[in-house]
This record gives C-alpha cells, structure tokens and sequence, in this order.
C-alpha cells in the first residue's frame, strides 16, 4: 500500500529562518521524516509541488495538482495521494480538485495551525491521520474521492471551510458535519454524500482567474460590480436567502446585459438561497429575474466553481437557474 504525499508548502511546512518569522521551507521527505509510526500505517512517496503559502496558489497551481493527483491515479501501486497545503485557501483548492477529478484513488488534503516549532503543532497528526484514510480501503467504497482530514476528522470538500483563524480545530462543516474521524488507527465513517461533487472537463485554455467575487453589504456601493463588466463571471454572496440592496441592481443589470454570467450564494454560513419565499425589489425574485445561477457554496468555492463550470462550459450542468 504506497500513499503519496504531494507537498505545497503553508504552515505545516514552514521553519523560522534566521529567528524570524516563520515561512514555508520543509521538503515532503522532511515533512514525513517528522511523523511517528507513518511507515507502519503505509509505504510513504513524497513528491515536491511547490513550498509556498497558500495565498500564493493560482487557478493553474491547481489545475496543475488535479493533473498531478489523476496521473497517481493511473498508477497502479498507488493507492493513496495526501496533498499539504496552507488552510488559507486549502478549501479552495480541494474543491476544485473535488470539481476536477474524477478517478478512483483517494485524495485528501491537510495542513497545519501551529508550524513545527511550535508547542503543540499539529501537522504531524494531521499528516498521520490523512495517510490514514487516504490508505483506507473503505474510501474507495465510497461516492467521495476528495477529502479534507484536520484534528481527525474528515471532511467532503464541498462541506468543510476554515471557521477560525489561528485555532487547531479550525476547519468544520458547518451545516451536515463530517462524513468520518479517525479514532487511533481506526477511520470511522458515519455519512456519505447523497450528491456528489460532479466531475468537469476542463479546458486549461479556458481557465481564468478574471472571476470576481463579493459580499453584499448593506447600503454597498456598485464599484465592484461595475469593475467586472468585462470579466469572464461575476460571483455574489446575497444577504440572507437571496438579497441584495436595492441600489446595486442596475449594475447587476448591466451585467447580465453584458452576457456575465452572475453566480448568486447565500453569505449565511449555513443554508442555501430561497426560490419563491419574497418577492420585494432585492429579493430572490430579482435574483431570478437576473437570470442568475443558484450555487449551494460559500462564496469563496462558489468562485472555484464557477471558475470550472466557465473552464468546461458548464454553466447549466454546474448549477440550477431557478
Ligand atoms: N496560515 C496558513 C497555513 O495555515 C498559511 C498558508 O495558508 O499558507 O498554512
């Protein structure tokens, strides 16, 4: 059983240099060095992708690591990939692989709160429990093959978003939970996605960074959306189940005038957006009438999505248009 560990960089990677701050560094053979017992749980392959901070990754970076994880895929003494990477973004990035990938080998993402110099740092338990469920045959028995394993808990991609800044136990699903943990050298799972993530066909040609994202906000001014007049999508995370000052609907107008496709989400961390529940100027009847798209994300994966669904032109399979 050989599992695959592709490093990245981000805390669980990072050394302080010179007594300064810290900042990524550590190889994956370094990374897997520094955990005890790995060797017994899997036979361990690094492979060095990148040592950056998160924040740094680009849509082709991860369009690169879907491309990484579905060439493991074809190999045939790996059973396992555990991608490292920074929190920042990392529910980024395992979601658009989530989008991307649509192979049979278990993929799950891990990181780090506290770098190794650190009391208390926890990347080698989160490197442990990840090759852990990456090697666990069971994973594969299931509709899901992306997760993200953090404090011993795995997560869908589609679920998990980091909810605390500096705590250990940072990322959560907010809504339906994890779908397993990890108890000693057990995984134990409790629940499987009913849907899926489906997998898109990406174009690397059509990829695009031009996807801009926002909050609404009350009484907000429509520069924002005015600046992506020309960008290749516009995403909105609506107030509540679907609202947006009234103020900013004729920018709005011109966008969907202008063919940008407008990409609408509730910014409540639980729940989705309503269909038929009001129908003031603002409200979800306006989003319809925008001819908005419907997405179940938080902004941030809503942009990744939608980032795919332009790359695969997939905007009516990638989401409802009520
Ligand atoms: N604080 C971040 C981390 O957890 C930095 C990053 O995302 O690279 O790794």
């Amino acid at each position: 059983m050989t599992v695959v560990v592709v490093s990245t960089g981000g805390t669980i990677a990072s050394t302080e240099s010179e007594g300064g701050d810290a900042e990524p560094e550590l190889t994956g053979d370094a990374l897997v060095a520094a955990v005890p017992g790995l060797n017994s749980v899997a036979d361990v392959r690094t492979h060095d992708f990148s040592n950056v901070p998160s924040p740094y990754f680009t849509v082709e970076q991860m369009h690169e690591l879907a491309e990484v994880v579905r060439s493991y895929d074809e190999d045939d003494e790996v059973s396992g990939v555990v991608v490292t990477q920074g929190t920042d973004i990392l529910e980024e990035s395992a979601y658009f692989v989530d989008c991307c990938y649509g192979g049979d080998t278990p993929v799950v993402f891990t990181g780090a709160m506290r770098n190794p110099s650190l009391a208390g740092a926890d990347g080698p338990a989160n490197l442990l429990a990840s090759v852990r469920a990456a090697s666990d045959e069971r994973f594969r028995e299931t509709s899901q093959n992306t997760a993200v394993v953090f404090d011993d808990r795995l997560h869908a991609p589609a679920d998990v978003t980091k909810m605390h800044s500096s705590n250990v136990d940072t990322f959560r699903s907010p809504e339906f939970g994890p779908l397993a943990t990890i108890d000693e050298d057990r995984v134990v799972w409790r629940h499987h996605p009913a849907e899926p993530t489906p997998t898109f066909d990406v174009d690397p040609d059509r990829l695009t960074n031009d996807v801009v994202a926002a909050f609404a906000t009350a009484d907000m001014t429509d520069a924002v959306i005015r600046a992506a007049a020309d960008s290749a999508a516009f995403c909105l995370a609506a107030t509540g189940a679907g609202h947006v000052p009234p103020g900013i609907i004729p920018a709005l107008e011109s966008l969907r005038d202008g063919d940008v496709p407008i990409v609408a989400t509730t910014r409540c961390p639980e729940g989705r957006l309503a269909r038929e529940t009001y129908g003031f100027r603002g409200s979800e009847a306006t989003l319809r009438e925008l001819g908005c798209y419907y997405s179940d994300q938080n902004l941030q994966k809503t942009r990744v999505r939608t980032i795919v669904a332009h790359a695969a032109d997939a905007f009516d399979e990638a989401f409802e248009r009520p």
